[in-house]
């Protein structure tokens, strides 16, 4: 008979309540009394989280009220030693693309006027020259994401005619990202050559028809092939390309501008390379390596680009003037490379050399140390992500906690979104700038 669901308080109740009419001062009353009604439910749930007294329902209320008034778009702490991770957002922005973002957001700007002559401009001007500078190619064109420069080049085309693609690189980018689905939606049908492991030069050759809108390469981003393999390389595909009278499409995803070999980095083309080895259009995301907003760069041969922008689709794809300020503003900084591989957060993070981590993770340590915790400075082993390098493992620094504090650190008020390994929580700190670290400390004595 002692059900405490019996004792639950109207939500007419808890409105009266002091502390609860405070809220009102600076919340709506009707999102208010949804809070009171999520305090009601969340016990009618779990009658074990009832509160005893009048301060313990207003501190349920303020509770759910704040929760309700949370975006779920929220800033984390990147503790995984994954610097380009998707989930979280991949690369953040230069403060150079912060301030161009803050600078064009906050007013009216020339986004498709051209102040020179006084007359109507294009959006697709702004950043073409600079990536054409940057990367060799005539001519360029900016779109929402790398998948959106796959749809708009196939569907420009080979719409209603094939594309001939390795069955090596008909590849899973991430789970909403599978290179065959998405040629499909452009309407260009997918001619497969060659074998998971093999394909060669006259694979391209031999299906190459009238019929034929373009062959496509694709770099493995995310994998490696080992052990009996071959495939063609796009400067070979070039030649077979021609053979045929078809454009060469080169998806190769990372958008890496500098070269990242003195970092021990090899292996991944770099966008000027990419363009240098001839494929008629060259593809990439804008926030993987290159380390800038989420976009979709296209460049390549005047008549080619000039094609795309041409196509209806291109309007339906097209990026904002925030996108383009912060792509800008990025972009600028490759003309000094050095200055890049300093500015670029993504860059930065992957190039600091780990001694320097390692001293960070001691003092971090020390610091939850003192405040009683059980936390130690062990090295760690941190990973690029976002599709480029896989294979590769830079050499890291982390702060190994107890696993237990791991659900309450992702609950915080910023949440810290680490790994477990070996029984450890382990807080790398190659994807944590350096001034988060002060921010990392509190959120652990909090979770402690
Ligand atoms: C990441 C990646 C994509 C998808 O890029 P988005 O910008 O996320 O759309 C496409 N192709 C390759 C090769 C990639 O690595």
């Amino acid at each position: 008979m002692n059900d405490p669901r019996r004792a639950l308080p109207a939500v007419g109740t808890l409105l009266e309540l002091e502390g609860v009419r405070a809220l009102l001062a600076s919340a709506p009353r009707p999102l208010v009394a949804d809070a009171a009604r999520d305090a009601v439910e969340a016990v009618r749930r779990d009658p074990a989280l009832a509160p005893a007294t009048d301060e313990g329902w207003t501190g349920a209320v303020a509770r759910h009220l704040e929760a309700r008034q949370r975006p779920s778009l929220r800033r984390v702490i990147n503790a995984t030693g994954v610097v380009l991770h998707t989930n979280l957002g991949r690369a953040p922005l230069a403060q150079a693309a912060i301030d161009a973002i803050a600078d064009i957001a906050a007013g009216f700007s020339t986004l498709e006027y051209d102040a020179e002559a006084g007359a109507r401009g294009s959006r697709h001007a702004h950043c073409a020259a600079l990536l054409a500078e940057l990367t060799g190619a005539e001519d360029a064109l900016v779109v929402n994401n790398c998948a959106a420069a796959l749809v708009l080049a196939l569907n420009t085309l080979a719409d209603g005619r094939h594309a001939i693609i390795s069955r090596g690189e008909l590849v899973e980018i991430g789970g909403s990202f599978r290179v065959p689905d998405i040629m499909a939606k452009s309407g260009a049908r997918l001619v497969e050559v060659g074998t998971t492991n093999r394909t060669h030069p006259d694979d391209y050759r031999r299906a190459l028809s009238s019929a034929t809108g373009a062959i496509v390469a694709v770099h493995r981003s995310n994998f490696a092939l080992e052990g009996f393999v071959a495939s063609v390389p796009v400067r070979e595909l070039v030649p077979i390309a021609a053979e045929g009278g078809v454009p060469l499409l080169h998806d190769f995803g990372s958008g890496l501008m500098v070269d990242l070999a003195p970092w021990g980095l090899t292996g991944e083309p770099t966008a000027r390379e990419a363009v240098r080895a001839g494929a008629s259009l060259v593809l990439m995301s804008g926030d993987k390596l290159l380390g800038g907003p989420q976009a979709g760069l296209i460049v390549g041969t005047r008549t080619l680009v000039g094609a795309l922008r041409r196509n209806p689709l291109a309007r339906a794809l097209r990026v904002d003037k925030l996108t383009l300020a912060a792509l800008h503003a990025t972009l600028a900084l490759y003309r000094d490379p050095a200055r890049a591989v300093r500015e670029i957060p993504a860059l930065a993070m992957i190039t600091a050399p780990v001694e320097l981590l390692r001293a960070r993770a001691e003092r971090l340590a020390a610091s939850l140390q003192a405040a009683g915790m059980d936390a130690r400075a062990v090295a760690s082993e941190a990973t690029v992500g976002g599709g480029a390098f896989p294979t590769a493992v830079i050499p890291s620094a982390a702060v190994a906690l107890d696993p237990a504090i791991e659900p309450r650190l992702r609950h915080g008020r910023v949440p810290v979104v680490g790994r477990v390994a070996d029984g450890r929580l382990l807080l790398d700190l190659r994807a944590v700038a350096p001034g988060e670290d002060e921010l990392l400390a509190a959120l652990a004595v909090d979770a402690r």
